[in-house]
């Protein structure tokens, strides 16, 4: 495999492989860019079918969370972890202490936390080996704890910009809000709605999820099949990545996509196409960044007042985003993108959008 020309190599600056036999850990680190700070990044635990899948992978979320760490204002570059392996089958305390020490070997460049199929206790077993981890906890007043609620405040100041940019409004009382997904995000940001006097919809492929949200926030239970075609002034997509794709685009009437999940055009093209229905889309990226906030601020041993201060930075961000795209008449994905590169020092994207 020639790894040099992968679409989603993009310069790293270094991928290191780790085999450790004693605890079958393998484990690939990729460091996107330290241009900024040590590269921050989760360690997803997945199954990968290839090593090629799992590289592949590391590399894309890697570059991800240089462009995330550059536009969250946080000293700290993009790096990501991925542990080859069934979460639910291979998981030891002895694996994360190897994993640790292949994390210590790096000397700091790079700063682990969880991600999808890692949790708090596994970070505690990588602690006892590096001290390159984050997402640990944090006592009362300190920066760190469940990402989710922050993340949830980011993006309801994020939406709050969307709606003053797109519909002149300067409060959420009476705007319709629909949220896909009611998890760990979801909730806590349809709390935050309902306060400002939002209208909710809510769609959970796990009907206890919508029932709390329905009795607490005053919510409508909507079908997970119709949610994204709901007649709303904001989508909040808060569940699955794609979820703006060839598909759903021509569904939408949304005025606006705003919301907390990862990756959500299935294509940098799918930029155009909202662009062109006349939708706003706050990039995920730039909106969800709360969440990371908190962890760079847990890893310095910072203050929760910090976070809260850093998050408010964000619908500052988002503005200018949406003030340039509509300037330059282009998609704000494509400009958030070049934002990003601009503040890694890196060259504009292969494939500028619009
Ligand atoms: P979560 O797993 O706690 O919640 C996701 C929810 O979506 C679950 O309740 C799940 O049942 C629901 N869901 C799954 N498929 C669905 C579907 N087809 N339709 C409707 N609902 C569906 O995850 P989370 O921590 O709330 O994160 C939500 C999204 O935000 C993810 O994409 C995540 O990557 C992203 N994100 C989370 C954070 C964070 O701090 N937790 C930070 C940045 C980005």
């Amino acid at each position: 495999m020639e790894i040099f020309d992968l679409r989603e190599f993009d310069a790293h600056e270094l991928v290191a492989f780790s085999h450790d036999p004693a605890t079958g850990l393998r484990a690939i680190i990729a460091v996107h860019s330290t241009a900024l700070g040590p590269a921050a990044g989760g360690c997803r635990m997945w199954p990968y079918a290839t090593t090629a899948e799992a590289l592949a992978d590391v590399l894309r979320l890697s570059r991800g969370m240089s462009y995330k760490n550059a536009m969250a204002g946080v000293p700290f570059g993009g790096g990501k972890a991925v542990i080859i392996g069934e979460p639910r089958k291979v998981k030891t305390p002895e694996l994360f202490e190897a994993f640790g020490r292949f994390i210590d070997s790096l000397a700091g460049r790079y700063i682990t936390a969880e991600d999808v199929g890692t949790a708090t206790a596994d970070m505690a077993c990588v602690a006892r080996t590096t001290r390159h981890v984050a997402g640990l906890g944090a006592a009362p007043g300190a920066a760190g704890g469940d990402p989710g609620p922050k993340t949830a405040l980011g993006v309801l100041l994020g939406i709050k910009a969307a709606v003053r940019f797109r519909l002149g409004r300067s409060d959420l009382s009476g705007v319709t809000v629909a949220v896909q997904g009611a998890g760990g995000v979801g909730y806590h940001l349809c709390g935050l709605l309902a306060a400002e006097g939002a209208v909710l919809a809510v769609a959970d492929v796990r009907p206890a999820a919508v029932q709390r949200v329905c009795e607490e926030f005053k919510a409508r239970a909507v079908a997970v099949d119709d949610v994204l075609a709901l007649d709303v002034d904001v989508l909040a997509p808060c569940a699955l990545g794609a979820v703006l794709n060839s598909h759903s685009i021509p569904r939408l009437r949304a005025r606006i996509v705003a919301g907390a999940a990862n990756n959500q055009l299935a294509q940098g093209q799918d930029g155009v196409a909202l662009q062109t229905a006349g939708v706003l889309y706050a990039p995920d990226y730039v909106i969800n960044a709360g969440g990371i906030i908190s962890v760079a601020r847990e890893y310095q041993r910072g203050t929760e007042a910090q976070v809260i201060a850093d998050i408010h930075a964000i619908p500052a961000r988002l503005a200018e985003i949406f003030e340039r795209a509509r300037r330059e008449n282009r998609t704000t994905n494509a400009i958030a993108d070049q934002m990003a590169r601009e503040r890694l020092g890196r060259e504009p994207p292969h494939q500028l959008v619009a």
